[in-house]
């Protein structure tokens, strides 16, 4: 085990802080460490495995996959990316998806697919888009631009220009970065996850909707983690009346495998014509079979489910001991507590249970279907460490 973690550490990029832990099966939302010890997982490898895992449907889906056929480029036709597109512009109304194989290169996409809505209609320079304050978009050169976090936008220069940035619900900020700049384009999360779990509020969507709609600009929301179930509908702007142009999705879609998608509402579906953008693994159909199956089961009754596990949880933290509040929708929710998160994740992972931050906040993102008593259990424990 000393050797996993001498190992990594000597070839692999120290990009990150990794948890003393090495981990190396499981089920369900549990999952165990080289040393046999086990943990429940209220983080679902960061809302990834939102079916926890190595569940029996999804590996089904991707095994029969891969016995056929792994990966053929985009040159040819394959049937499961082709059907995965049409089962997600059935249920959200959106007209055509690009694939691409991770959360950044979804918003990638939907910073160019707004970029050349735009230059096409109305010629060049109108290309700036309004992201907020807090947001997080991704890693590349360009969504670290659109992320609108200061502490992001050094070292790595020079950055993508034309991005400016919103205070989250501060309405006449909208309206001043919409009347200021050449704005193409409003690029938001329903609830911030990186940036804290902070819901946006309802009169503020409501806002750059009408905004949008009277400046022709486009509506981006990255659903990269509000997506999938995870709020409690399908996807995260489902819970506030607007109709994205653009929606960006990866994480939980591919169950744990890696794809990353654009989707294009009835305004952009012809924006990208052949050679315009590409990636040569999209669509893979190994990940897209896998997530035809994590798609076609999210349904109104998972999503009854991850309405009542969100209650027991609110119910269960708020107003309990060090606990300050509880934001978030669904299964995405942040704990704001009077003792230091870091220690609040050590300690509970020394108790069997792994939780994650969100800046100063504990966040919890289990999996969607994780069992009653599974859940039951890493509350309880969660709740006496954040109390003691
Ligand atoms: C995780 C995340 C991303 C980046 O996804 P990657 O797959 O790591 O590139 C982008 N946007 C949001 C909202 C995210 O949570």
């Amino acid at each position: 085990m000393s050797d996993i973690f001498s190992i990594d550490n000597e070839y692999i990029a120290h990009t990150y802080g990794r948890f003393p832990i090495a981990l190396v099966s499981g089920k369900g939302a549990k999952i165990k460490d080289v040393d046999g010890k086990e943990y429940i997982d209220l983080g679902s490898g960061i809302a990834v495995n939102i079916f926890g895992i190595a569940d029996d449907e999804w590996q089904k889906a991707v095994t029969e996959q891969l016995g056929k056929l792994q990966h053929t480029s985009n040159l040819y036709y394959t049937e499961p990316c082709a059907k995965l597109a049409e089962l997600l512009c059935t249920r959200t109304g959106m007209k055509k998806v690009f694939y691409g194989n991770s959360g950044a290169e979804a918003n990638e996409c939907a910073i160019k697919a707004a970029r050349l809505y735009s230059y096409t209609k109305y010629g060049e320079g109108r290309s700036t888009i309004i992201t907020l304050k807090n947001s997080f978009h991704g890693r590349t050169i360009t969504t670290l631009a659109a992320t609108g976090q200061d502490t992001f936008h050094t070292k790595f220069g020079p950055f993508t220009e034309g991005f400016v940035y919103c205070e989250a619900d501060n309405i006449e900020e909208l309206n001043r970065l919409a009347n200021e700049n050449n704005c193409c384009a409003v690029m938001f999360e329903v609830v911030q996850g990186e940036g804290g779990i902070h819901v946006l509020s309802k009169e503020f969507v409501a806002e750059i909707d009408k905004i949008a709609k009277e400046k022709d600009l486009v509506i981006i929301v990255d659903e990269v983690q509000t997506g999938n179930g995870r709020t409690g509908k399908l996807y995260g702007y489902m819970n506030y009346d607007i109709m994205p142009d653009v929606v960006t999705t990866a994480k939980g879609i591919g169950g744990g495998l890696p794809i990353g998608l654009c989707m294009l509402g009835e305004k952009m579906k012809d924006v990208f014509t052949p050679g315009t953008h590409g990636s040569t693994f999209g669509g893979n159909p190994v990940c897209s079979a896998g997530a035809y199956s994590i798609m076609s089961r999210i349904d109104d009754k998972l999503m009854a489910e991850v309405a009542e596990k969100s209650a027991y949880i609110k119910a269960e933290l708020e107003g309990a001991k060090g606990v300050k509040s509880v934001s978030g929708m669904g299964l995405m929710l942040g704990i704001e507590t009077e003792r230091s998160a870091a220690d609040i994740i050590k300690e509970a992972m020394e108790r069997g249970v792994l939780v994650l931050s969100a800046k100063t906040k504990v966040r919890l993102l289990p999996p969607l279907n994780i069992k009653t008593e599974d859940l039951k259990k890493a509350i309880a424990i969660l709740k006496e460490v954040i109390g003691k």
